[in-house]
């Protein structure tokens, strides 16, 4: 999210500047060619007026060549004065002079023989800069201006052509250098600038996430961090927040609720056994005592039934602390045995390690698993507890040799309230996968090969949130 932010802001901003820079510097060079072009025409206007027509048609004239004489002289003289290379052509194309000394009499120029078009124009008595654009040794855009070089009479005798470099291309290059590295820092700056502006947004958002993701957990206890701000992420914030505080309200009805249910109802019961428990002992012997027993396996079974709803009701934030699987599912066993042993069904545990976890919590919920086990299987058959743990993920297995979950089962398992049970909640998976899912985990209930059930608590073996 926030490399696309960057994006977005610099990228429009290198085109931007990339798009300036381009039309700058085409803008920049037609001016300077232009320029150039004039200048050089200008100096061979003025090279040609200067230059006296009759030496230059005695030059012209048939005849052998003349070697360098004063006509070349007074071309150095002048191409030094311009800054300019200036020759001197046969009006069909042959060099006269050159101040450099590269005309070899009659031949064409080295340099001028593109313009072949522009010194016949200026050969039939007109002006011409050269179209054609070079460079010179050093790089440097370079041009030519050809004018004709009248006697009296007007005729054309001769072609003055100027050629010249110019200087400011330099200058130009090095603009075009200047522009080019502003459009690279123009980008990056924009790259940074949108990324610092991405994390202002980002941030705060990534920063709600971890509140919801906290409340999701459960814990309804931290409050989701504040800090001034005046835009939509507050109102989202202040938002969240008052629904955190309103949940946590609604939570702390509800523990009252449970508390005052545990008060009225359980209490009583603990008392009820009590006394059942004490006319059972006064009417041992007689065949009354069969109905005090009766009373008392249904007071057992009210208190787990209340035990169950209250489990499932509570909400509290997870108490993590290393857990010892092996103890835990030890401990297991030590409270399914009183079921165990009513249903003639044996009990074993194997395995062992470690995983972060509410002990309190994990236990209630392999518990719910034990009995399910438990209430599954035949008499005689064995019921196994097994803890194992990895690098990565933690385990607690419960399985039994019942007849496997039936296909309504199958679909409404984690439902709260479905049962098959004549007596049962319903709330002892739903408990179950309440707990796994607390710790970031899973439950799974599957056939087990062979026959049977498989309950799987899964655990992440560290935790990452
Ligand atoms: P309860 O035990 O009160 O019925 P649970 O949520 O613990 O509620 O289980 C829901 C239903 O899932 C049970 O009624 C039963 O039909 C099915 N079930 C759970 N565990 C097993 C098991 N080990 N073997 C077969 N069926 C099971
Ligand atoms: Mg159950």
């Amino acid at each position: 999210m926030r490399r696309r932010f960057a994006l977005a802001a610099s990228l429009p901003a290198l085109v931007a500047l990339a798009a300036m820079a381009l039309l700058a510097d085409r803008l920049a060079r037609r001016a300077l060619e232009d320029e150039l072009g004039a200048r050089l025409l200008a100096v061979a206007q003025a090279a040609a007026a200067s230059l006296p027509p009759d030496e230059v048609r005695a030059a012209a004239g048939p005849g052998p060549a003349q070697g360098p004489g004063p006509l070349e002289a007074r071309l150095s003289t002048l191409a030094r004065a311009t800054g300019t290379r200036l020759s001197l052509l046969r009006p069909e194309g042959g060099a006269l002079a050159d101040s450099e000394g590269r005309a070899e009499a009659g031949m064409p120029i080295p340099g001028l023989e593109e313009d072949r078009a522009e010194i016949a124009r200026a050969a039939a008595g007109a002006a011409t800069a050269s179209a054609a654009i070079r460079e010179d040794a050093e790089g440097l855009l370079q041009k030519a201006g050809y004018a004709p070089l009248l006697a009296a009479d007007g005729r054309v005798v001769a072609v003055v052509a100027a050629e010249g470099a110019a200087a400011s291309d330099r200058t130009l290059r090095g603009f075009r250098r200047l522009l080019a590295s502003l459009a690279v820092a123009g980008a990056v700056v924009g790259a940074v600038v949108a990324a610092v502006a991405g994390l202002n947004v980002v941030r705060p958002l990534m920063r709600l996430t971890e509140a919801a993701q906290r409340i999701a957990r459960g814990d309804l206890e931290t409050p989701i961090w504040k800090r001034k701000r005046k835009d939509q992420i507050k109102t989202l914030r202040d938002t969240m927040e008052e629904m955190r505080q309103a949940l946590r309200a609604r939570d702390e009805e509800r523990e009252a609720l449970l508390a005052a249910i545990a008060h009225e109802v359980r209490n009583p019961l603990g008392g009820m056994d009590l006394f059942t428990g004490i006319l059972a002992e006064e009417l041992a012997g007689r065949p009354e005592a069969a109905h005090a027993a009766r009373v008392r396996a249904e007071l057992a079974n009210l208190e787990r039934v209340v035990e169950e709803f209250l489990d499932f009701a509570r909400a509290r934030p997870l108490d993590l602390s290393p857990v010892d699987l092996a103890a835990l599912a030890a401990e297991v066993r030590d409270l399914a045995l009183p079921l165990a042993l009513e249903r003639g069904v044996r009990l074993a545990v194997a395995g062992a390690g470690t995983a972060p976890g509410d002990r309190e919590r994990l236990r209630r919920a392999v518990l719910n698993l034990a009995r399910n086990a438990i209430e599954a299987s035949p008499a005689g058959a064995t019921v196994e507890i097994a803890a194992r743990a990895d690098a990565d993920q933690a385990e607690l297995e419960v399985r039994d040799r019942g007849p496997g979950l039936s296909a309504q089962a199958r679909e409404k398992l984690f439902r709260p309230f479905f049962t098959t049970k004549e007596k049962g909640t319903g709330l002892g998976l739903a408990l179950a996968k309440k707990v796994a899912d607390a710790h970031g985990g899973t439950l799974a209930v599957e056939d087990r090969p062979g026959g049977g059930t498989v309950a799987r608590v899964a655990l992440p073996a560290t935790r990452t949130d």
